[in-house]
């Protein structure tokens, strides 16, 4: 049968130039980057050109550059790291509705412990408005955290324009950038971050290991405590062979961002005006414009997300509803109820998110076998034959 890979939100299948500089690192080379040995200095070398790398993708100094265990990490990291650093100074904290789990999660925890948090509500296409964080700082903010483009509906935010507000303040400034990393160019100082998240599965890398963007002289607090790898902010041994596999990546990423994004944005709006012209009784979910150029989202009336994307998969098609298609939780997707999706089109989402190797032929699958799915589920649904007509 044939198989349609279309979850590059989820995770993205790591690039084989990527497995392949790794492989020395499982071998050959399996010192420890920390020891005083040649064995050591050997792996030492390969993870500083890789920190080297990422600082100069981004626009940074190599010393801002912490190796982590992924996007969670990072993202618990920045929030828990400069809460309990700056506490003297201040307990707000503000934030968007439509933020992933890794930073809402560590937020209500730090709501627990005393701290307030402040979440900024979007507007009907995802987006942050500015002024409405700038309305929410208080003499006691230190810390406010918008991602750069949300991973279930794509809007990619106004990062500048709230990183210029956060500066005049001088609040420190984060972004959970896992989705645009090495997709979308970005410059820490032109976006006035103080601290990135990212996450090497997002861009073609391997699954558990990630980084995370310090600025100079952020006050922050260790998260991990053990040895004093990372400069002590950041303990364990090293992950050799996944920062290798993340340094390759961004090497791809680096010559291929912009033609791919070109590709991916034509398949993207091929797709999205497919499934509106040919299915009845659907819509778009997140921004026209101002989207991933992987990203499709809509709402399919009348059905379950959960019932489409298992559908869909036994056509071969990986898709997703809500956040992950076998999600546990039967709560509808915090980020559709955020744009003001009923509770009934937010389960019945569907998100389709492209990459590297997804070609228009795939495209033209999906836009085949999704109608007759629809009709299927449809002609079984209670809810359709009692009001869509
Ligand atoms: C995937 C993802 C994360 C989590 O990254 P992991 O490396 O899987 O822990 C965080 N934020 C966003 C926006 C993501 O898409």
């Amino acid at each position: 049968m044939r198989r349609v890979y279309l979850d590059y939100a989820a995770t993205t299948p790591t690039d084989p130039e990527v497995v392949k500089a790794m492989l020395p690192y499982f071998g050959e080379i399996y010192g420890n980057p920390s020891s005083l040995h040649s064995f050591g200095a050997e792996a030492n070398r390969a993870i500083e050109t890789v920190r080297a790398d990422i600082a100069s993708f981004i626009g940074a100094k190599p010393e801002e550059v912490i190796f982590t265990s992924g996007g969670t990490e990072s993202n618990n990291f920045a929030s828990k790291g400069i809460a309990y650093a700056n506490k003297e100074k201040g307990d707000h904290i503000i934030t968007s509705n439509i933020e992933h789990h890794s930073i809402l999660e560590p937020c209500k925890f730090l709501e627990a412990q005393g701290f307030n948090i402040t979440s900024v509500k979007v507007d009907e296409f995802g987006l942050v408005d500015p002024e409405d964080v700038k309305k929410a700082i208080t003499d006691k903010t230190i810390l406010i955290s918008i991602m750069h483009a949300n991973n279930e509906i794509g809007t990619i935010q106004p990062i500048a324009e709230i990183g210029e507000i956060a500066q005049g303040k001088g609040i420190y400034f984060h972004t959970d950038a896992v989705q645009t990393f090495g997709h979308l160019p970005l410059q820490v100082d032109d976006v006035g971050v103080d601290l990135l998240s990212l996450s090497a599965h997002k861009l073609y890398g391997p699954k558990g290991v990630g980084a995370l963007y310090i600025r100079e002289g952020t006050k922050i607090r260790s998260f991990m405590h053990g040895g004093d790898q990372e400069r002590g902010l950041r303990a364990s041994t090293h992950n050799v062979p996944g920062i290798v596999g993340l340094g390759k990546a961004v090497e791809l990423a680096n010559g291929k961002m912009d033609e791919e994004a070109t590709k991916l944005s034509m398949l993207r709006d091929k797709l999205i005006k497919g499934i509106l012209e040919r299915i009845e009784h659907t819509r778009l979910n997140g921004h026209p414009v101002k989207r991933l150029p992987n990203n499709v989202n809509v709402s399919v009336a009348y059905i379950e997300g959960e019932a489409l994307c298992l559908t869909l998969d036994m056509e071969g098609i990986a898709s997703s509803t809500g956040s992950a298609c076998s999600s546990v939780s039967l709560e509808p997707s915090h980020v559709l109820l955020a744009i003001g999706r009923s509770h009934e089109l937010a389960r019945g989402s569907l998100r389709f998110t492209s990459g590297r190797y997804t070609e228009e032929d795939d495209i033209d699958y999906v836009l085949d076998v999704l109608p007759p799915v629809v009709e299927k589920l449809r002609a079984i649904s209670p809810l359709y034959k009692t009001e869509a007509r």
